[in-house]
């Protein structure tokens, strides 16, 4: 059989945000943005904290206003008490460049500044803005992410290219010319960026647009014309499994051909629902890709008529959220505990097959079956569990199981 492994990563310049290593074939970087106000200082440095801790390896704040900037250095500093090293972005659409201006310790406290070309500013002031900002970067030893954006394209150049193509002798259907203003705007910006003197290793683009057909066309285009470090998102992704899906469909097949160096998940998240949510679908999308490793992975059966026992659908659950839960001190305690893999399955059909692909899996009694269930570690049957306290038992084995292998 061929090894089953996506193209090799397309080649990009490394960019260094903060402490973090972004293109330049490190690790694809999983990355969030909040939801807070962030004038509210508590609930911003809060929520980023929980992003981190979910394990968001850079977390973008909005900085929309003069409160935003001003509270920017003391969510910093608050973080830093509580030990939460995290890159921090600051997002600017329209007042960027005022506000950078008016707080130097907001434009210290930033690991990087992302810039919307879009709106960055119109007419003539549109050039002295982005001048304004790439100065600030410069000052202070700042990247810059240049983002694009369907939801904001840059009117001026999206008419000028649909001048230039009414010329051709065969001109592009409209969706490929609003596809070429966007990669355009992203790629004018950062040889503007450039010109001005920003260094080309601290430059990351991204052109999201909502669709995923839209977004793996610009995004194949973008990679192929340039050597910067491409984020990938799906703009507006949407709520629930649909959020989930489209940005996974999107994000797998470019991830697949080697394009994508840090990713963001954009899910609305339903009303209570954590944001950290979308922290953990990048994580499980790259993890189940093979692109890299963040926590043990549990595969389990989808049940079917031959397990009628919701047990072991609860039984996934308790295992999928244990290991969650013990991730914080396995990672530092037990480094390559990421790598363990965990199967739970349903009945004998499957069950001990599966298992024994596992690091350890247990296959539970289907209708009819006995009462028992054998654990397998490593490929080979090691127990056999019965009675009520089949879970914590098989948990006790896990955590043994942890301890050992990864001492
Ligand atoms: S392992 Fe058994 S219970 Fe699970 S899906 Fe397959 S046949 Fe159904």
């Amino acid at each position: 059989m061929s090894s089953a492994s996506p193209a090799p990563r397309r080649r990009s310049l490394p960019v260094r945000v903060g402490r973090v290593v972004v293109g330049g074939g490190a690790p694809v970087v999983v990355q969030s943005m909040t939801n807070t106000d962030t004038a509210d200082i508590k609930a911003t440095t809060q929520q980023i904290a929980e992003l981190w801790r979910a394990g968001s390896e850079k977390v973008r704040i909005t900085v929309n206003n003069e409160e935003a900037a001003a509270a920017v250095p003391h969510i910093r500093d608050r973080l830093q008490m509580m030990g939460v090293d995290v890159p921090i972005i600051g997002d600017f659409h329209y007042n960027g460049h005022a506000l950078l201006e008016a707080h130097p310790a907001c434009a210290e406290a930033l690991a990087k500044y992302r810039i919307n070309p879009g709106n960055v500013g119109f007419g003539k002031k549109k050039d002295t803005q982005f001048a304004a900002i790439i100065e600030k970067a410069l000052r202070y030893g700042k990247p810059v992410r240049i983002g694009a954006n369907w939801g904001s394209l840059d009117q001026a150049l999206a008419a000028a290219l649909m001048d230039e193509n009414a010329k051709r002798a065969e001109p592009w259907d409209a969706a490929r010319v609003l596809r070429e203003a966007l990669v355009r705007s992203a790629l004018d910006s950062a040889e503007r960026a450039v010109e001005l003197g920003l260094p080309k290793d601290r430059i990351i683009l991204s052109a999201k647009v909502s669709g995923v057909q839209e977004l793996i066309a610009v995004y194949r285009e973008l990679a192929a014309r340039c050597e910067y470090p491409l984020h990938l998102g799906l703009t507006e992704a949407g709520m629930g499994s649909k959020g989930i899906v489209a940005s996974t469909a999107a994000l797998a097949v470019l991830l697949q051909e080697g394009i994508g160096d840090t990713i963001r998940i954009s899910l609305t998240p339903e009303p209570g629902q954590s944001r950290t949510q979308e922290v953990i679908v990048a994580q499980q999308l790259l993890q189940t890709m093979g692109l890299r490793a963040f926590t043990p992975m549990v595969t389990a059966c989808p049940g079917c008529g031959r397990t009628t026992s919701t047990f072991f659908q609860e039984l996934a659950k308790r295992v999928e959220e244990h290991v969650r839960e013990r991730m914080p001190e396995w990672k530092l305690k037990h480094p390559g505990v990421e790598n363990l893999s965990l199967a739970v399955m349903g009945c004998v059909v499957n069950g001990p097959g599966e298992s024994r692909h596992a690091n350890i899996g247990i296959s539970l009694p289907g209708t009819g079956e006995a009462p028992s269930a054998p654990v397998f570690i490593d490929g080979e049957k090691a127990t056999t569990l019965r009675g009520e306290n089949i879970a914590q038992e098989f948990v006790a084995i896990i955590d043994e199981y942890v301890a050992r292998r990864y001492g």
